[in-house]
């Protein structure tokens, strides 16, 4: 076995990498950019080499940096994690020339399936059914309508190179696929330095169901079952689970049996993962095969009982697999949620910042895959996955009460997240009943995700926290003033206001007039990010926070926004008069931190309502923003290139 080996990524997935050599007794090298010299990945590892400047191209995506890296600290293989160089053949190839041991597959299959196109075609002749389309790249707009219209519409525009959900657009007709051609090509070209796009049939509201392969140097392959990432987000996954709700015995074998098949005929080595979409009539058609660990691995790690990394660790130092199909048995369920950093109350914009506070939960059925902790900053440079956090039990409804109750004690505060969502979809009936398509989000949250509404008797237990919290904070400050508790108070809430009377009698405390009286008990204090308690004798969990004079109520991906208020303070309050917002409708503001890519617009032209405006990128796509109306252009004042901060004014219509 090895004795050293090197991580070339960043974030949770090194970390998770290093857990496993850790305990295999492996030393651990962590390479990082200057991004990430405090990072939690160079810390948990045993050595960590500085590779670069904080850009991916000029640190983590930079073959020559890490394979200096890797001889600087004489390890004897390198794992390469997923995104970055784990697809990169040459970078196989590199380490191999160079006497390193590569933990994935050989180059040639990397190489193979790392292009959509070649991969489909490897597929069909292993007799795997594929999405049908054509096989050739398009060298232009023109060239994909022509295709499109052979296919017939509508169609999915993909990069040959893609990844990550980017470079791939729908398209209905051929405007659409005009401008998706553009889209799919500038993305790809970005982010995969490969501008070649193809045309395939678009399936409508499929779910996407893989299956995790593994085989070793000694002609050993098998499959470790399947798992269903359905719940997507622009075709990027967000919640995955094994096993799949949705599939029967005799689909289950034999998309397992072409996976493998798949496995052999590409020469495969290593874990990997052969992706399908399947429409409701369980037909099922090859996607693409990663070549690599994938994000959503725990799940099956978790209902198989294998660590994958190890096997992918043992496979790469030559040993036999030793496990056969029929030693794979799946047992209970897990279910993965994946928490990004982006606000989905603002239609996903990246957040970055640094996170303040940081309080994973913890708990039976509950493992946490994460790269950060409380006063780690997330920049614009890298992915916006903050943690994955993974819930199991016996049952598909165990794992999902427990992944429920998980996301509502977790606490992530210094920038926005997608908890709230994630708690709200996984409490959807569609979700429940395990009805999911690739496009559930979309359908289930039509105009975006906004608040949604707590069921009547959490919102009057939110009241009860909102006014314990109050009075507990009233009596530290009564007590450090040597002055009494007021008893009366008013409840605000929006437009609404009601008075109270906060009281208390040992360990509980009376929140009385709202609705009926409510007694609480709780150990909280002041500061504390979660509230957990007992209200009229029902648990009650809350995360709470100051928010000016008022209090901040969240649950299950609802907000609630309460003052407690002296009834002096709440009459000073009714007479404010409302906040002035500066006028800034004429003006188009960057709606997130990051990179002004390009202005389609020059001044003094005039433009139409849906008109691209500029694109912006940050966190590795590219976002196109529009005219919202007609109007002409007076002045711009950002130029392409030009780093752009929040709200930072890039033009002025006139
Ligand atoms: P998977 O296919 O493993 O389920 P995704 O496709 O959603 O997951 O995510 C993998 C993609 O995310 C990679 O192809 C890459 O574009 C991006 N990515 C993954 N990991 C990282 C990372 N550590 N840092 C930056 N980008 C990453
Ligand atoms: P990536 O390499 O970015 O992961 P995939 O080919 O795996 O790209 O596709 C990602 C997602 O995009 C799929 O899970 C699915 O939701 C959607 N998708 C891809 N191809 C099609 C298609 N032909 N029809 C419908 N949806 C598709
Ligand atoms: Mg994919």
């Amino acid at each position: 076995m090895f004795k050293k080996i090197l991580i070339a990524n960043r974030g949770e997935i090194a970390c998770r990498v290093i857990a496993t050599a850790k305990r295999m007794g492996i030393k651990t090298v962590a390479v990082y950019s200057d991004a990430d010299a405090e990072a939690l990945h160079v810390r948990r590892a045993d050595e960590a080499v500085r590779i670069g400047p904080p850009k991916a191209s000029e640190s983590y995506l930079d073959i020559a940096r890490i394979l200096a890296a890797c001889q600087e600290s004489g390890v004897e293989a390198v794992h390469p994690g997923y995104g970055f160089l784990s697809e990169n053949a040459s970078f196989a190839t590199a380490l191999e020339a160079a006497g390193i041991v590569f933990i994935g597959p050989p180059p040639a299959a990397i190489a193979a399936m790392g292009d959509k196109i070649a991969a489909k075609k490897i597929a069909q002749e292993a007799g795997v059914a594929t999405v049908p389309g054509d096989l050739d790249t398009v060298a232009d707009a023109e060239a994909a309508i022509s295709v499109a219209r052979g296919i017939g519409y509508p169609v999915m525009i993909k990069a040959a190179a893609g990844g990550g959900g980017k470079g791939m657009r729908i398209a209905a007709s051929d405007a659409e696929l005009r401008a998706g051609f553009r889209l799919a090509t500038g993305e790809a070209r970005s982010a995969f330095g490969d501008a070649r796009v193809f045309v395939e049939k678009y399936i409508a509201s499929p779910r996407h169901i893989e299956i995790q392969i593994v085989a070793d140097a000694h002609g050993n392959a098998i499959q470790l079952g399947e798992r269903e990432c359905s719940v997507q987000r622009r075709h990027q996954k967000v919640i995955e689970e094994a096993p799949s709700p949705f599939l029967d015995d005799k689909t289950r074998a034999a998309m397992g049996a072409q996976a493998v098949a798949l496995a052999k005929a590409a020469g495969y080595r290593s874990a990997g993962t052969v992706e399908f979409i399947v429409d409701r009539k369980h037909k099922f058609y090859f996607l693409e095969m990663n070549t690599r660990l994938q994000v959503e691995h725990p799940v099956t790690e978790i209902v198989t009982g294998f660590d994958i990394v190890e096997l992918m660790i043992r496979i790469a130092a030559g040993e036999n697999l030793g496990i056969a199909q029929k030693d794979v048995k799946l047992s209970g369920s897990a279910i993965e949620a994946r928490i990004y950093a982006e606000d989905p109350r603002r239609n996903f914009l990246p957040s970055v910042g640094r996170i303040t506070r940081y309080l994973p939960p913890t708990g039976d059925g509950i493992r946490i895959d994460s790269g950060v902790e409380e006063g780690a900053e997330i920049s614009i440079f890298y992915d916006p996955m903050i943690a994955k956090l993974i819930a199991s039990g016996a049952t598909r409804d165990e794992a999902i009460a427990r992944l429920a109750e998980a996301l509502d004690s977790f606490v992530i505060r210094g920038l926005s997240h997608n908890i709230g969502l994630l708690a709200a979809a996984i409490a959807r009936p569609r979700f429940r009943a395990g009805d999911l398509s690739t496009d559930f989000l979309a359908n289930e949250f039509p105009d975006g995700f906004k608040s949604e509404a707590l069921p009547p008797e959490l919102a009057a237990q939110a009241v009860a926290v909102a006014g314990a919290a109050q009075r507990i904070a009233a009596e530290r400050d009564a007590a450090s003033a040597g002055a009494a508790i007021p008893e009366r108070w008013v409840i605000v809430q929006d437009d609404s206001r009601y008075p109270a009377r906060l009281t208390r009698r040992n360990e509980t405390i009376a929140v009385a007039g709202y609705t009926a009286s409510q007694e609480v008990t709780t150990s909280w204090q002041p500061g504390d990010a979660l509230f957990r308690g007992m209200v009229d004798g029902r648990p009650a969990i809350f995360q709470i926070e100051r928010d000016g004079i008022g209090w901040r109520l969240q649950r299950g991906g609802a907000v609630l926004d309460l003052k407690v208020l002296s009834p002096q303070a709440a009459e000073a309050l009714a007479r404010m008069p409302a906040k002035k917002v500066p006028d800034l409708s004429r003006h188009l503001l960057s709606p997130m931190p990051g990179l002004l890519i390009s202005l389609a617009v020059a001044e003094g032209q005039e433009v139409k309502a849906g008109e691209e405006l500029a694109v912006i990128e940050a966190m590795k796509m590219e976002n196109v923003l529009r005219a919202e109306r007609d109007g002409t252009i007076k002045t711009l004042s950002a130029r392409p290139g030009d780093s752009l901060a929040v709200d930072q004014i890039i033009l002025e219509f006139a």
